[in-house]
């Protein structure tokens, strides 16, 4: 018995399967992430070639067997093609996308980090930004939806509004005050926390002007925390910032 799925969804990678097929991994607004093969799609003729292109968004349509996904068509809205003609920030797409597996645990986040997922990708196509700052973005927003929000006006332990120094507390996740710091405790220098403040409080396309000086050191921060919170060392992602 198959079943038809029809879904908006884009594509996070895609491997070789069996002699002519690819499997790809897809991120659906209705399904959370799923794993669909592609049919036929080495042999030149293949009119779903496109499909199995990372960053490909589109409407997916599906036949469902078993448990097995097959792509029988898409409509497409975006491919993002001149990603793939900016090397920094096709990097920083598909590093975002590595974190999505680790941050949908619950399907009920599914349809908010879909929404924040492709404004980051088409931040990162369409605005003349520094990528980093797209990818700090959509960090802030993963930890926020995944229920872990950071917080920049007040310490989390105390509850008292920041005066002097902050500290991020890995055991906490968050923002600690110079008084409930722990030896877990690591001191944020003022402009990186300020930098993190700007970018949580603000759109992508207001933060066009803002000091990229201390974006690295940010990002640092982020995947500190993305390890403490969701358990997967972004491995990749800090060779490419530290390349
Ligand atoms: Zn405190």
């Amino acid at each position: 018995m198959t079943e038809e799925y029809k879904t908006t969804a884009i594509v996070m990678s895609v491997v070789d399967y069996k002699e002519k097929d690819k499997l790809v991994n897809l991120f659906s607004l209705e399904l959370g992430m799923i794993t669909a093969t592609l049919k036929g799609v080495k042999s030149s003729k293949a009119k779903l070639k496109f499909a199995g292109q990372p960053f490909c968004f589109g409407e997916f349509v599906l036949a469902k067997n078993g448990a097995k996904f097959t792509i029988t068509s898409v409509t497409i809205i975006d491919q993002f093609y001149d990603l793939t003609t900016n090397y920094d920030h096709f990097m920083l797409a598909s590093q975002m996308m590595n974190m999505i597996p680790s941050v949908l645990k619950d399907q009920s986040i599914a349809d908010e980090l879909f929404l924040v997922t492709i404004k980051t990708i088409r931040d990162l196509t369409y605005e003349n930004i520094d990528g980093r700052i797209c990818v700090i973005k959509f960090m802030l927003e993963a930890f926020k939806i995944a229920g872990y929000s950071m917080n920049f006006e007040y310490c989390t332990d105390c509850g008292n509004s920041f005066t002097d120094d902050k500290y991020l507390d890995i055991d906490l996740g968050n923002f600690v005050c110079s008084r409930c710091v722990t030896m877990h405790g690591k001191l944020l220098p003022p402009k990186v926390f300020d930098t993190l403040k700007d970018i949580n409080a603000h759109d992508t396309e207001q933060l066009l002007n803002i000091d990229t000086k201390h974006l690295t050191e940010c990002l640092n921060v982020l995947i500190t925390n993305f390890y403490y919170r969701f358990g997967k060392k972004l491995i990749d992602l800090i060779t490419y910032l530290n390349a």
